[in-house]
């Protein structure tokens, strides 16, 4: 039996103090305890009497170190990071400035270049960066001004009081595979906060709870995502140039799938490339790890990586829905920010720089609330304000229709896209409705055995261990390590319907769409369908796919002991 992580019942937990609790390190979280901290020093200037202090505002990360479960594409737009730190570029680790950009439209053996870029993909003003190496850079300001950063600690539960947030409970650490606690067990924190600001990413999972708890997305678009599998590699000079960027969209997916690749020239001969599926389509046996490893088999690409060497790996969810799909980002004892609010331009692939901006408006929400000593809804719900008069707003407006029409195929989002462009984002009519993208999986009895024109995408990926590589030879440049002895943090409901239904309608369509091979089907004589679940967190990149995907909706991320993950050195 599957033994699942929830927080150890009927222990004293140590109690802790604090204003404002931040949880997770990414951009969004980093910016705002550095635009705090800047509010802060300068109200002391002019009132040095104030007994405002950082001393009580703490951010919790649940990796490691800083920056390594972040992961990106990446190109930074540089405009959030001018406000924070006007004087960033002269010390940040910027990578390239971009010199060149195009889009190609891809057939499985030929490439045809868009003539004009479309606006939102021009990157002249943009930054080739290692969102981990930024994040690192980020984090060393964040400690240079006196707030603390738990590192290896992951915020498990949120604490309310009646409909207030107040405060977050941090993962027990120490419990074995059976639930007991071992030697070393140490029960979490409960830090009792004034304001909890949730900077979690993309299907963050105390944002989940929240949302599932205050109804938070009611009357909004369903939140929609797509999950982006990357390769480092290395390659001989002169392939590409540092700050070049490729985009394409087409082969491999078809018409029926949402989704494009990157290509990004770095210093140092290094290529960023990856290719982000959206996890909307139709054939549960598709893998998008696979879809990576046969985009790479177009001659373009292949001519790219022949003399190259893959170094590192990763996979990640974005949030696709935009505007509509936005929950209320603030309430009593609360905020959310970055991608954890869906603050993503998908069309532009970008969401660090609203994940910054967020941070800075929901700091100065949170210097503000600290003065009046007042953290209700309506004092906090100044952020929602702040970011409906922002650029934030002004920006993701004009897309706010983008992804919607691709649900009918790739013809219908392009007409309607073109039209959007012409209307300031608003195409036929002002919102258009979306679909969650689970409830679009079809179940195998709908779909040709042979796979169609998906067949070469369906299940695992072979490698040739040059070029293209199995699902566990990638995961293996993940750098990933969990503590072995733990209970399983992908929590299964009710694993019946694994066993029972599911490996029937559509075949376990964990074990494909799962980056990181966690989910896999055993023989089990014992079984009615002679098949068992069995998994594998260790493997767990924390990409949050299975939470976002499974089509009965019966898995639950939830983050495992602090400090295990992935290791997104340089990615
Ligand atoms: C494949 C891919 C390519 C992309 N390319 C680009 C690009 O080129 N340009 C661009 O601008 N944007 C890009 N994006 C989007 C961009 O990466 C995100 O919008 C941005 O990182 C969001 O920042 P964030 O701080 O909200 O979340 P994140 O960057 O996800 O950071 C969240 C942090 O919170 C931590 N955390 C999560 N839950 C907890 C918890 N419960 N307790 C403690 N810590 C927790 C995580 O470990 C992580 O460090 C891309 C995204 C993907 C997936």
């Amino acid at each position: 039996m599957i033994v699942f992580r929830k927080p150890i019942e009927g222990v004293e937990r140590p109690q802790m103090p604090a204003d404002v609790v931040i949880v997770g390190g990414g951009p969004a979280g980093m910016a705002c305890a550095l635009r705090l901290s800047q509010l802060i020093d300068a109200h002391h200037a002019a009132h040095p009497d104030s007994q405002l202090s950082k001393e009580n505002i703490y951010v919790l990360e649940k990796a490691r170190e800083i920056g390594q479960h972040c992961l990106s594409g990446a190109l930074l737009d540089p405009r959030s990071m001018r406000e924070l730190l006007p004087d960033f570029e002269k010390e940040a680790p910027l990578d390239a400035p971009v010199t060149k950009e195009a889009v190609y439209f891809l057939t499985k053996n030929s490439r045809f270049k868009l003539p004009v870029t479309p606006p939102f993909l021009r990157d002249h003003g943009n930054y080739v960066i290692s969102l981990n190496k930024f994040v690192k850079w980020l984090g060393s300001k964040v400690e240079e001004t006196g707030i603390t950063i738990f590192t290896g600690f992951a915020g498990a539960e949120l604490l309310y009081e009646n409909d207030r947030v107040i405060g977050v409970r941090t993962d027990d650490k120490g419990v074995d595979k059976e639930g007991h606690q071992k030697s070393n067990f140490e029960p979490g924190y409960d830090l009792q906060a004034k304001v909890v600001i949730l900077a979690e990413g993309p299907r963050g999972s105390l944002t989940k709870e929240l949302v599932q708890k205050f109804d938070l997305d009611k009357d909004r678009n369903p939140q929609t995502y797509g999950v982006g599998v990357k390769e480092l590699w290395e390659v001989p000079s002169g392939q590409i140039a540092p700050g070049e960027v490729i985009y394409t969209m087409g082969w491999p997916l078809t018409t029926r799938e949402y989704g494009g690749a990157w290509i990004y020239g770095s210093k140092d001969n290094i290529v960023s490339l990856g290719f982000v599926t959206g996890l909307d389509y139709p054939d549960p046996r598709l893998d998008p790890q696979h879809v990576l490893q046969e985009f790479k088999k177009h001659p373009f690409v292949t001519k790219l990586l022949s003399a190259g060497k893959m170094i590192r790996y990763g996979a990640k969810s974005m949030p696709y829905g935009g505007w509509w799909a936005m929950p209320p980002v603030a309430g009593n004892g609360w905020m959310i920010l970055g991608d954890s609010a869906g603050l993503v331009n998908s069309a532009r692939l970008k969401g660090i720089h609203l994940a910054i901006k967020s941070g800075m408006l929901a700091a100065e929400t949170a210097f503000d609330a600290l003065r009046k000593d007042d953290f209700s809804a309506a004092s906090l719900g100044e952020f929602q304000e702040k970011v409906e008069s922002s650029w934030i707003k002004d920006e993701l407006w004009k897309v706010r229709n983008f992804h919607q029409p691709f649900e009918h195929g790739m013809f219908s989002g392009m007409f309607h896209v073109g039209l959007q462009m012409i209307t300031g984002g608003r195409g036929l009519r002002n919102r258009y409705p979306a679909t969650s993208g689970y409830s679009r999986m079809k179940k195998l009895s709908e779909l040709p055995a042979d796979g169609g024109a998906e067949a070469d995408l369906l299940g695992p990926a072979k490698g040739d261990g040059k070029l293209a590589f199995d699902k566990l030879t990638d995961l293996y440049h993940s750098g990933t390590k969990h503590e072995e002895d733990q209970p399983a943090h992908l929590v299964i409901h009710d694993t019946n319907v694994c066993n029972e239904r599911c490996v029937k309608e559509y075949g376990s369509p964990c074990q494909n769409f799962c980056p990181a091979n966690v989910y896999e089907m055993v023989d089990d004589s014992t079984q009615l369908n002679g098949k068992r679940i069995s998994l594998n967190p260790s493997n767990c990149v924390h990409c949050k796919t299975c939470d976002i995907q499974d089509p009965y909706q019966i898995i639950t991320w939830v983050p495992p002991e602090g400090g295990g993950g992935p290791n997104y050195d340089g990615m």
